[in-house]
């Protein structure tokens, strides 16, 4: 199951260096120890970056194209090792695994194709003596810091943009999951990236590889998926420099179901859109609303389902929830829980440990919640499904936008002037419409208000890694 951890780059710690190791989530099991490569090879990683960009950039759009082709089939040829690492080291059932690979290949794919989609513009000029265009040149090197809940579609979608736009780049995975991120890597090398043009950094925290890659003067972009905490602070290091961001953040998913929706389906995509990777993804709904006429039905249905999802180690079969993370995001449901309890909700299954020793959490359902609740105001993060109930529609979506942030929200109804009035009103990046899941490489990812900064995915994750230069030719 493991052998593809054999063949994973720069595995063995270099003699005398600093390392850290990586656990299995589901069994503490230490899987490898890797060296702790902080600052100096940031730099020198950067200075590789900055050598072999222009290079890079230079190739047709058609020849950049050829080999993210060829690392998206390498990719997909080692979907079953690459998803067996990633379940090792992050958790998630086997099956989850396989699709987020799936999903990256997906993005590497789509940039491919996108790479010889990129298009300037002629402007009419207001005198007949001048000409008036505009191109589109890669930004530069791109610093990418990566989060744990999804290590390889992250990885794919930050760098293939960047790699298609023409950009080199620098990437930090997360310190609980960087071993996807190497093994995809060196298919990467395979694939046949010039020397330089993709750069992998393995550290035990952030900071320091941050501030580096924030403060560096030929870094030109930071691409940074994780806290909303964390992404504030980049900003702030990246300020001096006046330096370009794009930020994915935390988020608090409103999921609102109307009286007139499709009960069955708002249950199904209800089960998606919370339970996915365990509900550790940053467009997890978060707060459930339910109007009164169909609150109590969907409860019923809801509970039913929640309590059929197995929790265990990902790799079994059948799994449906693997471990939390850490300890810390069992603490954080566990407090939810516990102020929740405290100021009148009701928990209708789950609640607690599956064992005493482990990460796992039973899938919990929460009912009687109200808007004061830690529950509806903070990212839970974990499997835990927080129930309001709600008589008005133009109310829910004044609480549903009562947040700072933005990424994402869902709505189950049938009435159309009712659907358009509602996506209108949702002060969201994102909109789900009657479905769970929207993530897909065709698609604009991103937030509004403190979710974010830019879009990934689509042709205007292409654009986000583009400068746009003005031409203009006078004398003619
Ligand atoms: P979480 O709390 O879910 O782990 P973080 O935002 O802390 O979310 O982590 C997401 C990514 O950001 C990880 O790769 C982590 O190493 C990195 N990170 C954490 N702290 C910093 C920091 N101060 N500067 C840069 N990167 C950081």
């Amino acid at each position: 199951m493991f052998a593809a951890l054999d063949r994973l780059p720069a595995l063995g710690p270099v003699t005398g260096e600093p390392t850290f190791s990586v656990y299995n989530p589901s069994t503490g099991a230490l899987l490898a120890e890797l060296p702790d490569m902080g600052v100096a090879h940031t730099r020198a990683a950067i200075e590789k970056a900055h050598a072999a960009q222009a290079e890079w950039a230079a190739l047709t759009a058609r020849d950049r194209s050829d080999v993210l082709w060829r690392w998206h089939q390498l990719i997909v040829n080692h979907t079953d090792d690459l998803a067996a690492i990633l379940t090792a080291e992050m958790g998630k059932p086997l099956a989850e695994a396989k699709s987020e690979v799936s999903h990256a290949a997906a993005y590497l794919q789509w940039y491919a194709e996108e790479a010889n989609r990129i298009y300037g513009e002629t402007i009419s000029a207001p005198s007949t003596d001048r000409r008036m265009l505009v191109i589109k040149q890669p930004i530069g090197v791109v610093g990418t810091i990566t989060p744990w809940n999804f290590p390889a579609s992250m990885v794919a979608r930050k760098i293939s943009p960047a790699l298609a736009a023409g950009c080199a780049i620098v990437l930090k995975p997360a310190e609980q999951t960087p071993l996807v991120a190497g093994a995809m890597f060196a298919l990467a090398e395979v694939a046949g990236f010039p020397d330089g043009v993709i750069n992998l950094v393995y550290a035990s925290e952030g900071a320091d590889v941050g501030l580096e890659l924030c403060t560096h003067p030929m870094v030109r972009k930071i691409s940074f998926t994780g806290s909303t905490e964390v992404g504030r602070l980049l900003m702030r290091q990246c300020s001096d420099q006046v330096k370009k961001l794009a930020l994915e953040l935390g988020g608090n998913a409103p999921f609102i179901v109307f009286d007139d929706a499709d009960i069955d389906a708002a249950v199904d995509g209800a089960i998606q859109a919370k339970f996915r990777n365990g509900g550790q993804t940053c467009v997890s709904a978060n707060r459930l609303y339910i109007q009164s006429g169909v609150h109590d039905e969907f409860a019923e249905k809801f509970v039913e389902r929640v309590r059929q999802l197995s929790v265990g180690d990902g790799f079994d079969p059948g799994v449906a929830i693997g471990p939390l993370i850490d300890t810390r995001a069992l603490a954080k449901i566990e407090a939810h829980i516990a102020d929740a309890l405290e100021k009148g909700g009701t928990i209708r299954c789950g609640g607690e440990r599956i064992v005493a020793d482990g990460t796992f959490f039973a899938p919990t359902v929460l009912t009687d919640i109200t808007s004061t609740m830690r529950v509806a105001q903070e990212e839970t993060f974990g499997p835990l499904a927080a129930i309001i109930h709600f008589e008005d529609a133009e109310q829910v979506v004044r609480e549903a936008n009562d947040t700072i942030y933005g990424l994402a929200a869902y709505f189950y109804a049938s009435n159309l002037k009712r659907v358009w009035r509602v996506a209108e009103a949702l002060e969201y990046g994102m909109v789900g419409i009657n479905t769970g899941r929207m993530s897909s490489e065709a698609a604009p990812f991103g937030g509004i208000k403190q979710s974010g900064i830019g879009r990934e995915g689509s042709r205007h994750g292409l654009e986000d890694y583009l400068e746009m230069k003005y031409l203009c030719m006078g004398g003619i």
